[in-house]
């Protein structure tokens, strides 16, 4: 590789690196942008969804674990991210009645509710029954999201092309003005004598140089890792590594949040209607676009839980989405559980967790991955929320009228070790419910707060104590999102470019 110059290099080819790279250099920004894994992009695999989910695990696969997290039955999570997954929306087909004015139209990538896709083709057989399940639990159609407010049962989004492709940034937002430099992962920021980043140092020894900007989007495992390496981090970490001090953040690699959550298991009554993947009757073409499953119903907590827990909430969390449900028309990946139209599933998933993580380095050498130490559900408002939305599950999918005509019962995991797991009912106690959380949930790579706004980095995501650098990534969220995290990482990503592109 020949000196490499420009004025702005990014770390990290993913969603928001692909967004403020594309942003820059489609503005005549002359901008690198390093990135540690391969390019993907004409990966077949990675082209669609339920082909992605075999990439878990694989080459693209970082495979992250976590150290044991003793409020989860001491249980280490993997932590699967792959590298180059990455993933200014427009929102046409839609429900009937959305207001128009809600929804853009002119963005790069093409986002589409299931309903509204395939021309109208993708409406799965148990579609009306679960909004009429939701609707006996008294959970109505919140069609629009308006202002951004999503408690009610939503229809799934997802950014996939008319053919069914999925859409990364790297795809959508176009590279061809960047120098995009793969297989290249980066070791830590060079400062000089004044703390101004002037470039990267690669893992390799070599040295990228920036004229105006460093901008970090390696991600939320990666970012405060790259951080401390390069001396901006914990003044007692960094000694412990020998790792000279530049600058002193203590919140460096503190505050990593995430969405914990369940997957469950249904029998169906009679298989043979066709009502799941991987069942005979489950053949309409237009059901293998995406992932089969159409509605997430997002709900507050009860005022008991609220009240008992008031010390650890917020003011307004009364209308917040604390937890969702999501149904689907297949089961994803629970053990023992076969993917052969049996079985439909809830993923029951905390939104706004009061947990807090850790993301600290192992050593000096780039080579180590980061120590990751979750704490999941170790708040008493996180196992009450959780065990109230998974008990919130069992009742849609087994005592409302709609879906018990459909549903036999919860299957429990088949695990070594698990031999002894109870079908989950409704009138479980809470202690049962809290056990199976505890040792059959699991994080959903929604990993954000590690380098976070306000602690860490400022509005505009410039670093702190040092000039010259940025953050953007899902890093800088300083609290969990109410939602997925794609679309608002997006939003954020292209709010930073203009920043960048302001200060330019
Ligand atoms: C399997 C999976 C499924 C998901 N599904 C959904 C979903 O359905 N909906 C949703 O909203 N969100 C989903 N997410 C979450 C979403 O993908 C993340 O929130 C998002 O990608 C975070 O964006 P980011 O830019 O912060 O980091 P990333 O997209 O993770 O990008 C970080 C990039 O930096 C690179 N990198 C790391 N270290 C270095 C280094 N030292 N040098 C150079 N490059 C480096 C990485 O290889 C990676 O490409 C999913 C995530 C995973 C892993």
């Amino acid at each position: 590789m020949e000196e490499q110059i420009a004025d702005y290099v990014v770390v990290g080819g993913g969603l928001a690196g692909c967004v403020v790279a594309s942003r820059l250099s489609q503005n005549d920004k002359s901008v690198i942008l390093l990135e540690a894994g391969p390019d993907a992009s004409s990966n077949p695999t990675t082209a669609f969804f339920l082909t992605g989910l075999s990439l878990q695990g694989g080459e693209l696969d970082y495979a992250y674990s976590s150290e044991p997290v003793p409020t989860t039955a001491d249980r280490a999570g993997f932590e699967e991210t792959l590298p180059t997954t990455t993933s200014g929306p427009s929102w046409p087909p839609m429900s009937a009645g959305a207001n128009l004015q809600e929804h853009g139209f002119d963005g790069p990538m093409y986002v589409t509710s299931i309903a509204g896709a395939e021309g109208g083709q993708r409406k799965y057989p148990h579609r009306e029954t679960v909004l009429k399940a939701w609707a006996e639990l008294g959970v109505s159609h919140n069609v629009d999201m308006k202002d951004g407010a999503s408690v009610g049962v939503n229809e799934i989004h997802e950014n996939c092309d008319s053919e069914g492709k999925r859409q990364p940034s790297n795809v959508v937002y176009p590279l061809d003005k960047a120098n995009v430099l793969t297989n290249l992962p980066v070791h830590r920021v060079i400062f000089d004598g004044t703390n101004r980043a002037t470039g990267v140092e690669l893992v390799d020894g070599r040295k990228v140089t920036a004229r105006k900007e460093v901008i970090l989007s390696a991600g939320a495992y990666q970012t405060p890792k790259i951080l401390m390496l390069s001396g901006v981090g914990p003044s007692a970490q960094l000694a412990e590594h020998g790792i000279h001090l530049v600058h002193e953040s203590p919140y460096v690699g503190q505050n990593l949040h995430d969405h914990y959550a369940i997957h469950l298991a249904y029998r169906l009554r009679d298989p043979s209607l066709g009502y799941a993947f991987g069942g005979t009757g489950f053949q309409h073409p237009a059901f293998f676009k995406g992932l089969p499953w159409d509605w997430i119903a997002n709900h507050p907590l009860p005022e008991d839980i609220l009240t008992k827990n008031k010390n650890e909430t917020r003011a307004g969390w009364e209308k917040r989405n604390v937890y969702k449900v999501g149904t689907a028309y297949v089961v994803p990946g629970i053990p023992g559980i076969p993917v052969d139209g049996t079985h439909i599933s809830t993923s029951t998933m905390l939104l706004l967790p009061t947990s807090r993580g850790t993301v600290t380095i192992r050593s000096s050498s780039p080579a180590d991955l980061p120590r990751i130490q979750p704490n999941y559900l170790s708040t008493q408002h996180d196992r009450d929320a959780l065990v109230h939305g998974t008990r919130t599950a069992m009742r849609l999918l087994t005592a409302t009228e709609n879906l018990k005509a459909v549903v036999e019962g919860e299957s429990p995991p088949v695990k070594e070790g698990l031999e002894w797991l109870e079908p989950l009912t409704v009138d479980a106690s809470d202690e049962v419910i809290l056990d199976r959380l505890q040792r059959t949930g699991e994080q959903h790579q929604h990993s954000g707060g590690t380098a976070a706004m306000g602690k860490v980095v400022d509005a505009e995501g410039k670093v702190f104590g040092v000039t010259g650098l940025r953050v953007a990534d899902a890093s800088i969220v300083p609290v969990p999102l109410g939602g997925h995290p794609q679309a608002s990482l997006y939003a954020m990503a292209e709010q930073l470019a203009n920043m960048i592109l302001a200060d330019s």
